[in-house]
């Protein structure tokens, strides 16, 4: 069964304005992933086919192993040119904001995203959308907000506007938020939205291969120092920490995007429940963090109480002000504070 995530109410309001409504934009978070690029290049594309102006722009830059998605190359990135990206959007009659529900996640693009007179459409799957909106389809149950731009062309009623390119973009990102279909994905609906999107063409099999299997030797040896050096099994917990300090980083040329899936690696060690990777990023002066958690272990409420970061339950993230080593301290002492919880969603974490 295909879910029917949006009824003719939901999207009657954007209907009208796709009658006045000329210039579009879609914008999504920062340090893009497979879901943002790919949900906003398909929403882009299908507008176009509507006949109208879109452009996509996306706060900074996109790693390599996404540049290959069709449409990628008309991207106007805000830190390559923030005065071109911010015309867009100031410009624009309707903007349409993917995979992020607060300001905060899209950084330099705030400001105008916030004074714009544009008509504001947000669809997402992650909990708490902000009140920014003027239309919120927001699907926390959803696996990717791909699935629901799917879902959004479909309620329009023009499955038929779906064109091999698009589908592209629309399985990348179902893809990359559900580590190849392997959680986050047990719905049936969910297969049927992919079955769909094989009708329209796709080769999934090259998908995989052009996004996971694209490394540098430098990036697999920086894995392999990880795994080998970096990984941290944390005694009191079921819990595993991998740090990576900007040096470090360096001496393996680690580009954007390389450190990509290092945060679920400890999952693969049974028993393991949570994982944590903090990379120092002397850049913009932060630590960045990333969250990843079995079944109902709540890595976003870890990631909320002690770094002020957020996401869904199994995937979080966040940015810590400080050094690595403070990061890591923070880590450890929220940990100390959880093996005192009475939730067993928590708890489980703390039984051995
Ligand atoms: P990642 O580890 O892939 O960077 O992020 C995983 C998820 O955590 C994202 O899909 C997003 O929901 C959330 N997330 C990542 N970084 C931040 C952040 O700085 N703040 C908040 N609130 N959520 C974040
Ligand atoms: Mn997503």
């Amino acid at each position: 069964m295909i879910d029917n995530y949006f009824s003719g109410s939901d999207i009657q309001e954007f209907r009208k304005w796709m009658e006045w409504a000329d210039r579009y934009v879609v914008i999504s978070h920062m340090g893009p992933d497979g879901d943002a690029v790919g949900s906003s290049l398909a929403l882009c594309r299908f507008l176009r086919k509507c006949g109208k102006q879109c452009t996509v722009v996306l706060p900074d830059e996109v790693p390599d192993f996404l540049k290959w998605l069709p449409g990628f190359s008309d991207v106007v990135i805000y830190s390559d040119d923030s005065e071109r990206a911010e015309k867009l959007v100031y410009d624009a009659d309707v903007v349409c904001s993917l995979d992020f529900n607060t300001v905060k996640r899209i950084s330099g693009v705030a400001a105008s995203f916030l004074y714009t007179k544009a008509k504001k459409i947000v669809i997402d799957h992650h909990p708490y959308p902000g009140p920014f909106f003027d239309v919120t389809l927001s699907h926390p149950e959803s696996s990717s907000t791909s699935e629901l731009v799917f879902h959004f062309i479909c309620a329009m009623g023009q499955y038929g506007l779906i064109d091999t390119e698009t589908a592209v973009c629309l399985y990348t990102g179902i893809m990359t938020d559900t580590g190849a279909l392997t959680y986050n994905s047990s719905s049936s609906g969910l297969f049927g939205t992919v079955s769909l999107l094989l009708d329209k063409g796709i080769d999934k099999d090259e998908i995989y291969r052009n996004v996971y299997h694209t490394y540098s030797e430098s990036r697999l040896r920086l894995q392999g120092y990880v795994l080998s050096e970096k990984m941290q099994i944390i005694d009191s917990a079921s819990a595993a920490l991998v740090t990576l300090t900007d040096a470090e980083l360096k001496k393996y040329n680690a580009r954007k995007g390389d450190t990509e899936g290092f945060v679920n690696m400890p999952l693969q060690i049974k028993g393991i429940l949570m994982s944590a990777f903090f990379r120092e990023d002397t850049v913009l002066g932060i630590i960045k963090l990333s969250f990843r958690s079995v079944g109902t272990v709540p890595c976003n409420r870890f990631s909320q109480e002690f770094f002020n970061g957020g996401g869904h339950v199994n995937a979080a993230g966040g940015e810590f002000t400080g050094t690595l080593q403070e990061a890591v301290e923070v880590f450890r002492k929220g940990l100390e504070k959880w093996a005192e919880s009475s939730e067993e969603c928590i708890r489980q974490l703390f039984v051995k």
